[in-house]
């Protein structure tokens, strides 16, 4: 189970190059115990928890530590009635996939949330969200093992601090894993469909009445029209976060920016769209090297191959240094670095 010298380059989207000291592929929750109990492990000053690598940047040549790779399957149904159902899944689960799984069987919640990579037990760890949607709103439970002890714990979704791409496991980095998370997920979905081009695209594939599946269907096709494909070019999505500003800057920065593309986040607060201000610092589609901002959205930071951590971190600073003197705004890395 334990290796040594591991390549991490296929296990992140980035395809950055990062050879891990110690990796363990967990397959069976059982097999964290042991690990976490091994002088090797207990010894060790750095840690990775890893899931499909869609949110991580691996900023050194080599990893010092240990990689713990969530690799559990195993998806169950634990409770049903006629208007909800529960269900625990593995954390190791390819996110997209269990997506499938309940768009299949007609039940609403995360529909909204289709296409994106990575893996469930990673889902909460910044409350991933997509056109509208947080999937805070419709986790019951995880199920977490502290580090320290091997102590199993069930967080509540009023313990997770969860906010915009936010929750208590990012302050918490490293002190839990998370094994499962259980869902509820409803018979008789609401659907969210004012966002965005979703109501042009179900136009476009003539739909008047909505399914989940049909929601789903196209958001996948705008996401893959819009998205980098990472097989193809390595990203990691959104590499900042949208700024939350308060209403007086965002009154000044509309006052000298009129085309500014912003929504209200609370009643003191708005959100800035940060792909707005990196297209208008004049990032948009342009290259770094091996590196760029992507050409359809450009708060995708894209390895055009053969990128190296130094060549991502370059451009991230340059960015973030124009968009701070044009706009007075300080962007902030959404993805995680390790
Ligand atoms: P990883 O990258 O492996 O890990 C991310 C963080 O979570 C790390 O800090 C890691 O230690 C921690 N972690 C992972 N698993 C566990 C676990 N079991 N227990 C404890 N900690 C863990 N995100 C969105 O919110 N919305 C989007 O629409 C979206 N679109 C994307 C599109 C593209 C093309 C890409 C590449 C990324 C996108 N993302 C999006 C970001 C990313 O897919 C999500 O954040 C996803 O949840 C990361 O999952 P992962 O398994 O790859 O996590
Ligand atoms: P988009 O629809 O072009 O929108 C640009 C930005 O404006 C988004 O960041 C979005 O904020 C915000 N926005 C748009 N309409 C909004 C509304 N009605 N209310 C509030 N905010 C609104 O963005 P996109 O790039 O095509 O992405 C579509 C969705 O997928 C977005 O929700 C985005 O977050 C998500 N996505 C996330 C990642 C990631 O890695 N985190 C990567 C790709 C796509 P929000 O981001 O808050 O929605």
């Amino acid at each position: 189970m334990l290796q040594k010298n591991v390549a991490l380059q296929p296990f992140n989207t980035f395809g950055l190059d990062c050879s891990a000291k110690y990796y363990a592929s967990i397959r069976q929750v059982n097999d964290l115990f042991p690990i976490l109990k091994s002088p090797l492990f207990q010894e060790c000053k750095d840690l990775l928890i890893l899931g499909g690598g869609s949110n991580i940047l691996l900023t050194r040549p080599s990893f010092n530590g240990f990689v713990l790779h969530m690799q559990t399957t195993g998806i169950h149904l634990i409770a049903e009635n006629n208007s909800n159902v529960r269900v625990a899944v593995a954390a190791g689960e390819v996110w997209e996939d269990f997506v499938a799984y309940c768009v299949k069987k007609g039940w609403g919640g995360i529909e909204n949330l289709s296409a994106i990579p990575g893996t469930v037990g990673a889902a909460p760890i910044q409350n991933i969200g997509a056109y509208g949607v947080e999937v805070k709103d419709s986790i019951a439970e995880i199920h977490a093992v502290e580090l320290t002890t091997g102590n199993i714990k069930i967080f509540h979704p009023s313990e997770c601090e969860f906010g915009y791409r936010q929750s208590i496991f990012k302050k918490l980095r490293g002190r839990y894993i998370v094994t499962d998370v259980v869902f509820e997920l409803t018979k008789h979905p609401s659907l969210h469909l004012s966002y965005g081009a979703i109501l042009d695209e179900l136009r476009y594939m003539k739909v008047n009445n909505p399914s989940v599946k049909e929601v789903s269907e196209a958001i996948t096709h705008i996401r893959k029209a819009k998205l980098p494909d990472y097989t193809l070019l390595g990203n990691a999505g959104s590499f900042f976060t949208n700024p939350i500003v308060t209403s007086s800057k965002h009154q000044e920065l509309k006052l000298h920016h009129p085309t500014l593309v912003s929504y209200p986040a609370d009643d003191n607060h708005f959100k800035i769209s940060a792909g707005w201000l990196i297209e208008n610092a004049g990032w948009k589609g342009k290259k770094l090297g091996n590196v760029g901002m992507y050409e359809k959205q450009a708060l995708i930071l894209v390895n055009y191959g053969n990128a190296t951590a130094e060549d991502v971190l370059s451009l991230c600073n340059r960015v973030t240094k124009d968009v701070e003197n044009m706009f007075g705004i300080q962007l902030e890395s959404e993805v995680n670095r390790y």
